[in-house]
């Protein structure tokens, strides 16, 4: 008798997962980027909203919820209903990073599943205008001789600005003192206005303030020059060999989304990132595209467990405090 019943609220339960994908989506769809409105995160969720709502046939909205690296918004996500209407947009930071520095009530690979990679971005090392060094070498140089550590912006604590930021703390010998912000878009205004002295920044947030000249560009984290910043040395030219970083990002929606839901926002995606348009939009950023075979959720759950793998050891050494 149990055995019946159990058997047949699973079938009404698939029955209403199946009808719930079939009309999906029948309302608004909010993404929940975890930083500030008007920084990278939100630059690029806002081109692909755009372009996802033509696929969709419904309001892509863009909702900011800030603040904790990034763990509250993702946090939302997480408790919401598993229903296709809430996707977490992250990062390298959000979805891996932040599981290594504060105690979590959500596990980042059990409790979401994963929609699409998103294009990454490599990191650009700016200072304000009133750090007098002309080059990599010279910054380096005038960081080491500074009685006290220079102030460097962050989007908070395991976000992918903190996680440079410790990773050229560790290539360089230097220490910094990480001012943390609830996203770049706020710690870029600061350190154009001199309260900050660096931030190693994403390449699309900083790009414009370079090349209008209120900020200086150091080196970018790849081994070849962005085309969107053609003028700006490698951190290999400039004198930081190896010192690589590219901030990938992605889409998850909460565990228990139905299969054919997370099928249908992966196919949105995935046209918006072949639309000639946004790939130059991105482009113009300094985004670089994923690989066309890793565009399955599959293979961005896959790579969100090897990058936990990878980045775990270095950022649990590092025993980040969050005061
Ligand atoms: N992606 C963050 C933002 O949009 C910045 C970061 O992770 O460093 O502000």
């Amino acid at each position: 008798m149990r055995k019946t019943v159990l058997l047949a609220l699973g079938a009404l339960l698939a029955f209403c997962g199946s009808a719930l994908a079939d009309n999906f989506p029948s309302r608004p769809i909010t993404i929940v980027v975890p930083f500030a409105a008007g920084g990278p995160s939100d630059a690029m969720a806002r081109i692909l909203a755009e372009r996802m709502k033509l696929t969709l046939g419904r309001t892509v909205l863009v909702e900011n919820i800030t603040g904790a690296g990034g763990s509250i918004g993702v946090g939302r996500v997480v408790h919401a209903a598993p229903d296709g209407y809430t996707i977490s947009f992250g990062h390298l930071g959000t979805h891996v990073a932040n599981g290594a520095i504060y105690k979590l009530d959500y596990d980042l690979v059990t409790d979401l599943e994963p929609v699409v990679l998103l294009p990454s971005n490599p990191m650009i090392i700016v200072s304000s205008k009133a750090v007098p060094a002309k080059t990599l070498k010279e910054l380096i140089a005038w960081l080491k001789a500074r009685p006290e550590p220079a102030a460097a912006g962050t989007a908070g604590a395991g976000s992918g600005s903190h996680i440079a930021g410790l990773y050229f703390e560790k290539a360089t010998g230097i220490k910094l003192q990480f001012v943390p912000y609830r996203g770049t878009a706020p710690a870029l205004n600061d350190l154009m206005a001199g309260q900050i002295d660096l931030i190693v920044d994403q390449l699309s947030n900083s790009i414009n303030q370079v090349r209008a000249g209120t900020i200086r560009g150091y080196a970018v984290t790849d081994d070849k020059r962005a085309a969107s910043a053609p003028d700006i040395p490698t951190t290999d030219e400039a004198g930081l060999s190896g010192f690589h970083m590219t901030l990938w990002s992605g889409l998850w929606v909460p565990k228990g989304t139905p299969k054919e839901v997370v099928a249908k926002l992966n196919a949105a995606a995935v046209e918006a990132l072949n639309d000639p348009q946004v790939q130059q939009r991105f482009a113009s950023l300094g985004l670089q595209m994923p690989p066309a075979d890793k565009l399955t959720p599959q293979a961005l759950g896959d790579w969100q467990k090897a990058e936990i793998v990878k980045w775990w050891p270095m950022i649990k050494a590092a025993h980040v405090t969050l005061d």
